[in-house]
């Protein structure tokens, strides 16, 4: 039985990729499945688009871009997993700037690869933009933003009978290798894969093993709630900097449309109290989107870390990571978009010839819920 600890994307990809295999698994979730980081992301399967803004093409930006189209495949029922019961929030990505073409985007067209992944539209063709005070210029990437809880629950319905609730105390420890769990619901043996996200930190520290270490990289994402909708975005605000100035996602919750800001604005707000960050958040929209008049009625500040392996310098690691040690695998996925490729590097890694046992008496994982609503 292989054992995957953690019902974020990246375990519930990987469970689907060994299910399609006839390997048995099963996922250990202590909270709900998506309840991490997933269901608090802005569900944007970009391919590196938004890294490579200076008209470089950086690592990050070269191995990133396979995977649009292994999530497109997926999504049309083409891939090893079947997500074509996913909703999409929109099938592409708009990038815009507010003034005239900045520095960045001339470099970035200058990049031949870059170009080849996205277009400038006439704003005319996008209800969001189409109005006399958007004088700026808009471009289309056609990467997919996810409807996120009907990606959990795809999941979710696909993996039926193999997703429990506990929380995993501690790793079993025999001879020197990871031999199973011990979790609040009582333990199980077999080959464990730690996808845990954050927790995955604490279940390595009482063990003897030096690296991989973890390292968190927070935001400080703000939410603002309107009195009146507005037609949907789902893109990134450039600026004169190398990194989007705003990521903006449209969420219809109940009765009420959200605006989810992310973006440079949520990497400088992590030092920000959350008043300060409200008011600037509100500045920000009014930039990015003053032609809408969006009216706000409320906001407030989510704060959530990445948790990633550790970089040298705490940056941003270019790739899904995973390692072995004692038996155990580890790993992250460092974005959503790059589950698939986290699953790519660990099915090699399994040990074939580990005994098959029977799924646990344990409560099934449920869908959890955005967490930041
Ligand atoms: C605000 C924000 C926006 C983002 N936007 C994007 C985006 O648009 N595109 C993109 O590609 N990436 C994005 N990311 C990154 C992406 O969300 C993460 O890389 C990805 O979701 C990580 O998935 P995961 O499965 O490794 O971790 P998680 O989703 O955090 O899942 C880990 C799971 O493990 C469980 N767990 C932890 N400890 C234990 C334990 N002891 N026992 C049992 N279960 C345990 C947790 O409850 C959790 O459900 C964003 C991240 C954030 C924070």
């Amino acid at each position: 039985m292989k054992i995957i600890v953690g019902g974020g994307i990246s375990g519930l990809w990987l469970a689907a990729e060994l299910k399609a295999r006839n390997i048995p698994c099963c996922v250990i979730e202590k909270s709900a499945l998506g309840q991490g980081q997933t269901l608090a992301s802005q569900g944007m399967i970009h391919g590196g688009t938004k890294y490579a803004l200076d008209g470089l093409l950086t690592k990050a930006a070269s191995e990133i871009g396979a995977m649009p189209s292994r999530w497109k495949n997926a999504l049309s029922g083409q891939g090893t997993v079947d997500l074509r019961q996913v909703q999409l929030e929109r099938s592409d990505q708009l990038l815009w700037s507010v003034e005239s073409i900045t520095a960045n985007l001339l470099g970035f067209f200058a990049s031949k690869a870059m170009r080849s992944r996205m277009e400038r539209i006439n704003p005319t063709e996008e209800a969001a933009f189409d109005h006399p005070n958007f004088h700026g210029h808009l471009y289309r990437l056609t990467e997919p933003v996810l409807k996120l809880d009907t990606l959990i629950q795809a999941f979710s319905d696909m993996l039926d009978g193999q997703l429990f609730t506990a929380e995993v105390t501690n790793l079993i420890v025999e001879n020197q290798m990871i031999t199973g769990i011990e979790t609040t619901a009582g333990s199980l043996k077999g080959d464990v894969i730690l996808t845990a996200g954050e927790g995955t930190e604490g279940l390595l520290a009482p063990l003897d093993i030096e690296r991989p270490r973890m390292q968190r990289r927070p935001l400080a994402m703000a939410v603002c709630q309107l009195k009146e909708p507005i037609p949907p975005v789902f893109g990134h605000q450039l600026g004169t900097g190398s990194k989007p100035k705003l990521t903006v996602s449209t969420h219809r919750v109940g009765e009420s449309q959200f605006l989810y800001l992310g973006g440079q604005l949520a990497e400088d707000g992590v030092e920000q109290d959350d008043l300060t960050l409200c008011r600037q958040a509100e500045r920000a929209v009014e930039e990015a989107l003053g032609w809408l008049e969006p009216q706000i009625q409320s906001t407030h500040v989510f704060r959530i870390n990445r948790a990633e392996p550790s970089t040298r310098e705490g940056h941003r690691p270019d790739t899904a990571f995973v390692s072995k040690a004692h038996r155990l695998i580890i790993a992250w996925p460092t974005k959503l978009a790059l589950a698939p490729a986290l699953a790519d590097q660990v099915i090699p890694l399994l040990d074939q010839n580990s005994a098959t046992m029977s799924f646990p008496a344990w409560p099934s994982a449920h869908v959890g819920g955005y967490p930041w609503v």
